[in-house]
């Protein structure tokens, strides 16, 4: 089901006039700051249809004649459009606060049909404005809002707007209010977040107790507690290049030695990976990334296939690094590949056995990064199957 931003004009897209006139011509026309990069960011990364509701009081008027108005507002759409911003739909009321007609935001006789539960997803969608009739709407269509509080002060609120901070407190409306700010920076970040899918798995045996959540687009977050600390560390490698968000818990039995939980972390690593790209609808599917670290060089390439196959070409000379004895890296990433069942080629050359390591890590964990970008619909297999 479809989730809706419904996105306010006047005070959130662009800037007010100083003087609340119309912007009626170009010199009046000022984009809110930061607006398009980040609605451009919020249109092809998460997953919303855009609807542009506004009211244009006494739009068609001698004061506000509608060949003033098209001309600039096509121009701001068109701006938007070849950013990629695209509005599925624009509702326009032009009528006046005293016709107290319910067309006018907070009315929502113009929105009736976003309504049908079948296709659209209310409750998950927001009204993004600047004024408390945007909250009002929020409240009136059921869906939380975000509120851009730039200019707004109490002495600068419309009577109109003063009986609705009264409501907003009486109704408590501010319970639909999911975030306050002036920055749409900080509006991108909170959709973003709230849209992280996070997949979570457990995997107990008689030798390992494994936890691990994962966030396969989030922000490189990471808390990781296997017992081996350079294992942690190289762990941690992974989420900070890929992005990915990963909680991992892991206590093996590590005075037997410590091959069951570097083998297991490597295994559930692997199947909630899997778990975490579902249908591989709209993924990149290929991964490769070369990696530089001093004097090591490293190659890896993946392809998300739903075929496991591994091949390893990298030499340590060491017995261990840190905690870690060598011969575990083939075996994590041979773990890894069985259970994400992916193909993964991994070749690493250099002098500095920590240096090598390290840059397989990363390098690895780029290679996801690149295989898992969604940049469109479909599954990238003439079978139709990953
Ligand atoms: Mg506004």
């Amino acid at each position: 089901m479809k989730k809706i931003l419904f996105i306010d004009r006047d005070g959130t897209i662009i800037k007010e006039d100083p003087n609340n006139y119309q912007i009626d011509s170009i010199e009046k026309l000022f984009f809110y700051p930061r607006v398009i990069f980040f609605l451009s960011r919020i249109y092809e990364e998460l997953d919303y249809e855009f609807v542009m509701v506004t009211n244009q009081d006494g739009l068609g008027s001698v004061n506000f004649p509608e060949n003033k108005f098209w001309p600039i507002h096509n121009h701001i759409i068109n701006i938007l459009k070849y950013e990629n911003i695209i509005f599925s739909s624009i509702h326009i009321d032009k009528t006046y606060i005293k016709d107290n007609l319910s067309t006018r935001k907070p009315g929502i006789s113009m929105l009736l049909s976003y309504l049908d539960k079948s296709i659209y997803n209310i409750k998950e969608s927001f009204v993004i404005g600047d004024r408390l009739t945007d909250i009002m709407l929020a409240k009136n269509l059921g869906c939380k809002s975000i509120w851009i509080k730039g200019n707004n002060n109490f002495e600068n609120f419309t009577e109109e707007e003063k009986k609705y901070f009264y409501e907003l407190y009486k109704k408590k409306l501010y319970k639909t209010i999911s975030l306050k700010t002036n920055k749409w920076k900080d509006i991108y970040e909170y959709l973003k977040n709230k849209n992280k899918k996070i997949e979570i798995y457990k995997r107990n045996t008689l030798e390992t107790n494994i936890t691990i959540s994962l966030s396969l687009y989030g922000n490189g977050i990471n808390n990781i507690h296997t017992g081996i600390g350079f294992f942690d560390h190289l762990i941690e490698q992974i989420s900070i290049h890929s992005l990915m968000d990963i909680n991992l818990y892991a206590y093996g039995d590590l005075h037997v030695d410590e091959h069951h939980t570097i083998e297991d972390v490597g295994i559930a690593l692997g199947n909630i990976f899997r778990k975490s790209l579902g249908d591989k609808i709209g993924i990149e599917r290929y991964g490769f990334f070369i990696l530089p670290m001093d004097d090591s060089l490293s190659k890896v390439v993946l392809d998300l296939c739903g075929r496991d196959q591994f091949n390893w070409n990298a030499n340590f000379y060491r017995e261990k690094i840190g905690d870690i004895p060598t011969e575990m890296f083939y075996h994590f990433f041979k773990s890894f590949s069985s259970s994400a069942k992916c193909n993964l080629h991994i070749i690493s050359t250099g002098n500095n056995e920590h240096h090598k390591i390290e840059s397989i890590f990363k390098c690895f964990a780029k290679a996801i990064k690149m295989a898992i970008q969604k940049n469109h619909n479909y599954i990238l297999s003439s079978k139709g199957l990953l």
